[in-house]
């Protein structure tokens, strides 16, 4: 694909312009300078956080943590703008980004998003929780310390609600749901990036970022919390390969969390969503976004079939 193309969305009304003639090799932005101040994760420098769940390892230590923020923009105690917010420490290891952990501490991982998740929800006067995780890419010297976050918000934001409704009124019309069809439809597209029993990995077809990528679990299910130990595993592995590759290109990312709301219908998933370039006049003034790398593309690189060397888009 060399021409650019206006993509609309599965299902939403949303469109992205796939422009991979502007693609150019993805300059490692994001990064962390290099502090010289302590890290307030590493297990020496903890002082009286609010531990609100502690998972330990076989030395009686704590191996993954989660604390309350109290500097945060929204706490418990402010009524103008109350909420909480966690920090899940992942690993005492200073240095050791996600990818580089084993399946089982990532499902470990997620244990403790499964246990904040549920128990913020919650929380009284809270309208929904979010978990999320930034992660400021591996370049040069700097190195940071892993972890994710939980957001307790008061208010529903409109982009959830959106999403909410767009995916109700497409299971109304077709007597379906549209995460379901996408891995029906989307199986013998160029742009699946990894599967098996239990998870799909694709690059969506309107990637509103590059080397955007999904992971959907193949069960109809609503929630983080619905997800079976051996899911949770299968999303390791997917998890692994996607980020392990973001890792190696030094590209930051964030990923997130979508889950039902309150009681209604809805099929959960992971959005990985690299950061390797800046938003430009177009995408803030109008929403409309350009991505210059095509998830055809971004799928062939995900699976290792483009030497990234020889590639003259790089
Ligand atoms: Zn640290
Ligand atoms: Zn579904």
């Amino acid at each position: 694909m060399t021409k650019s193309q206006i993509r609309k969305d599965y299902f939403k009304d949303e469109y992205v312009i796939i422009a991979p003639n502007r693609a150019k090799r993805p300059h490692r932005v994001g990064t962390i300078a290099e502090t010289t101040g302590i890290c307030h994760f590493c297990p020496a420098n903890f002082a009286n956080e609010t531990i609100t769940y502690r998972d330990n390892n076989n030395d009686g230590d704590w191996e993954i943590i989660s604390v309350i923020n109290k500097f945060a923009a929204l706490t418990s105690n402010n009524s103008s703008a109350y909420g909480q917010t966690e920090v899940i420490i992942e690993t005492r290891r200073h240095g050791l980004d996600i990818n580089e952990f084993s399946l089982s501490h990532i499902v470990r991982v997620f244990n403790a998003y499964i246990d904040r998740f549920t128990a913020l929800k919650e929380m009284n006067g809270i309208k929904h929780v979010i978990v999320f995780k930034n992660e400021g890419g591996k370049a040069g010297a700097s190195i940071a310390h892993s972890h994710s976050q939980v957001i307790a918000l008061p208010i529903l934001p409109p982009k959830v609600e959106n999403e909410a409704r767009e995916y109700g009124k497409y299971r109304l019309e077709h007597l379906a749901c549209p995460y379901c069809d996408i891995i029906k439809n989307e199986s013998d597209k160029p742009r699946v990036i990894w599967q098996d029993e239990n998870i799909f990995a694709l690059s969506p077809y309107a990637s509103d970022a590059p080397y955007g990528v999904w992971l959907l679990p193949k069960r109809h299910i609503r929630l983080i919390s619905d997800l079976t130990r051996s899911e949770k595993e299968s999303i390791a592995i997917a998890l692994k390969i996607v980020l392990g590759k973001l890792d190696e290109f030094g590209i930051s990312y964030n990923y997130f969390i979508e889950n039902a709301i309150n009681s209604e219908d809805y099929h959960m998933h992971i959005k990985i969503a690299p950061r390797p370039n800046i938003w430009a006049g177009l995408e803030l003034g109008t929403g409309v976004i350009i991505n210059p790398i095509s998830p055809e593309y971004a799928t062939k690189i995900y699976r290792g079939e483009v030497k990234i060397e020889n590639d003259p888009k790089f």
